[in-house]
C-alpha cells in the first residue's frame, strides 16, 4: 500500500510520520531541491513551535475556522507536539510570553533529526519533483529532472502551503489544479503583514528599518469593535510591519478589503496618562527646541518624535494639549496590505466545506489535504506551526486508514 505525501514542510513531514506508523509505505515529493524551507527560515526567528496558554485560549486563536481545525488540534494539541519535539531529543521552553520553542531556538538540528526518523521509518524522499496534476488514468503527474513521472499512490496527501515567501516553494500553483476539479478554494490573501502607508521621503530615508519600541497600537474590526495591542514594530520603506501590527493585521487587511485605506492609531507613551502628559507638556519651554521638549517632558524621541512630525501639523506641535492628544493618538492611514509574497503566512485556500472531516476532498476521493494550504489562518505564537502539524497528522493518519479500507473491500 503506497502512500504519497506531496510537500515537505512541517504539514507534510507530519503527514508521512503519521502515515508511516501505520506500517504504509510512504513517499514524500517536493519541487525544491531540499525539504522544509519555511520551517528552517521559522528557525531564525526562534522557532516558535506552540504555545502554552489553556487549550480554549489557544483554540480561539483560529477565529472563526477553530470548529474546522479543532478536531485536528484535539487528537494533536500543543502538549503532543512538545513530546513529540522530545522524542527527538529536542527539549523546549517556555518563553516569558508563554511562546514555546527549543531549547537551542533553531530548526535545524530538529529538521535533521525529523528527516533521520522518517528515513528510518521507511519515507523515501523524490526532490526536484513538481507536481502537475494527475494523467487520464489517475496516476499522479511530476515533473523531475528525469522528465515526465507518472505516480501510482493508494492516497495521497497535498500539503503545499500558502502563498508566503514562494521562493522557498509554497508557490500557490496548485490552486489552479485544484479549481480545475472543481474544489472551492476561498482566495488566498496576506496574514501575519505589513501595510503600506506612503511614507515622505525625508521619513522615509531617515527612519526606514528603526523599530517604534512598546507602544499601543489600536485597530477596529470590520464590526467597529475597538481592539488594543502593546509591543513593537518597525517602520519599512513602504510602510509598518512587526509583531504588533501582525496582531491586528487580519483586521486591519478586511477592512481596507471592505472600505478602502484604514487608520491605526499609536499611542506613543503607553504608560503616561493623557493627564500627565498634558501636565508634563505644558512646563514652561524657554529657550529649549522643540526636540528637546519632548525628549525630557515626554520620553518622545527619535523615530518616534520622528512619527509626530511625519503625521501632526505645527499648529498642534504647538499647543502642548492637543500635542499630548496626538501623542496618546497618532492616526496612521493604512493604505494596502503588502503582499502575500511578504506575508508571514497565507489567510484562504482550500475550503474546509470542500473536505470531510478526516480532511479528504470530496471531489477526488483518497486525495487528502494539510497545512497552510487549507482555508484557517491564525496570528505568530506558534499558532501555525501547530495547525500545519496537527492537520499533517491527521490527514496522514486518514489517508492510510482510507487506503487500507479500499483495499480490504471486495472488488
Ligand atoms: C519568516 C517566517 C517566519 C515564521 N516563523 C514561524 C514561527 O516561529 N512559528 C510558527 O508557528 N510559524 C511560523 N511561520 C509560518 C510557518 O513556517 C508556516 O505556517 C509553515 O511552514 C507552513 O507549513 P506547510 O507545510 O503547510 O507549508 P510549507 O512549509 O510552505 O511547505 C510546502 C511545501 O510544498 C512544496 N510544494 C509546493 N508546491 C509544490 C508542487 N507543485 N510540487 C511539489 N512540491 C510542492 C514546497 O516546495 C514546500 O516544501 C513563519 C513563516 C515565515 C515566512
Amino acid at each position: 500500500m503506497k502512500i504519497v505525501i506531496i510537500g515537505g514542510g512541517p504539514a507534510g513531514l507530519m503527514a508521512a510520520e503519521a502515515a508511516a506508523s501505520t506500517g504504509a509505505h510512504v513517499e514524500l515529493y517536493d519541487a525544491m531541491p531540499s525539504v522544509g524551507r519555511k520551517f528552517l527560515l521559522a528557525g531564525k526567528g526562534g522557532l516558535n513551535l506552540t504555545h502554552s496558554e489553556p487549550i480554549e485560549a489557544f483554540l480561539s486563536r483560529y477565529g472563526s475556522q477553530r470548529s474546522f481545525i479543532e478536531p485536528a488540534i484535539r487528537s494533536f494539541p500543543p502538549s503532543a507536539l512538545r513530546d513529540w519535539a522530545r522524542e527527538m531529543g529536542v527539549n523546549t521552553f517556555v518563553g516569558s510570553s508563554g511562546r514555546i520553542f527549543p531549547t537551542d531556538l533553531k530548526a535545524a538540528p530538529l529538521l535533521r533529526a525529523w528527516l533521520r526518523r522518517l528515513r528510518q521509518a521507511g519515507v523515501q524522499f523524490h526532490v526536484r519533483h513538481r507536481w502537475r496534476g494527475w494523467d487520464q488514468e489517475g496516476n499522479l503527474l511530476f515533473t523531475s529532472p528525469e522528465g515526465p513521472q507518472n505516480v501510482h499512490a493508494d492516497a495521497v496527501v497535498l500539503a503545499l502551503g500558502g502563498g508566503s515567501w514562494p521562493h522557498l516553494g509554497s508557490d500557490t500553483a496548485w490552486t489552479q489544479i485544484l479549481a480545475e476539479h472543481k474544489v472551492p478554494i476561498a482566495p488566498l490573501k496576506p496574514a501575519n503583514c505589513g501595510f503600506d502607508v506612503g511614507w515622505s521621503e525625508h521619513f522615509r530615508t531617515k527612519f526606514a528599518g528603526q523599530p517604534v519600541k512598546t507602544v499601543e497600537v489600536t485597530a477596529k474590526t470590520v464590526d467597529g469593535i475597538v481592539i488594543r495591542q502593546r509591543g513593537e514594530f518597525v517602520i519599512t520603506e513602504t510602510g509598518v510591519e512587526g509583531g504588533v501590527i501582525y496582531t491586528v493585521s487580519s483586521h486591519l487587511r478586511d477592512r481596507i478589503e471592505k472600505e478602502g485605506p484604514t487608520t491605526l492609531w499609536l499611542d506613543l507613551v503607553p504608560d503616561r496618562s493623557l493627564k500627565r502628559l498634558t501636565q508634563d507638556l505644558s512646563k514652561p519651554r524657554g529657550k529649549r527646541t522643540l526636540a528637546t521638549h519632548l525628549t525630557r517632558c515626554a520620553g518622545v524621541a527619535g523615530v518616534k518624535a520622528g512619527l509626530l512630525r511625519e503625521v501632526v501639523s505645527k499648529d498642534v506641535l504647538a499647543d502642548s494639549a492637543r500635542l499630548a492628544s496626538a501623542i496618546k493618538s497618532i492616526p496612521l492611514t493604512l493604505t494596502a496590505p503588502r503582499p502575500l509574497a511578504e506575508a508571514i503566512s497565507t489567510a484562504g485556500g482550500v475550503s474546509f466545506e470542500a473536505l470531510d472531516d478526516n480532511l479528504m476532498l470530496q471531489a477526488l476521493p483518497g486525495v487528502f489535504c494539510a497545512g497552510e494550504m487549507l482555508d484557517w489562518e491564525a496570528p505568530t505564537g506558534g499558532y501555525l506551526l501547530t495547525g500545519c502539524m496537527a492537520t499533517g497528522h491527521l490527514a496522514g493518519t486518514a489517508a492510510a486508514a482510507w487506503a487500507h479500507a479500499q483495499r480490504a473491500q471486495p472488488t
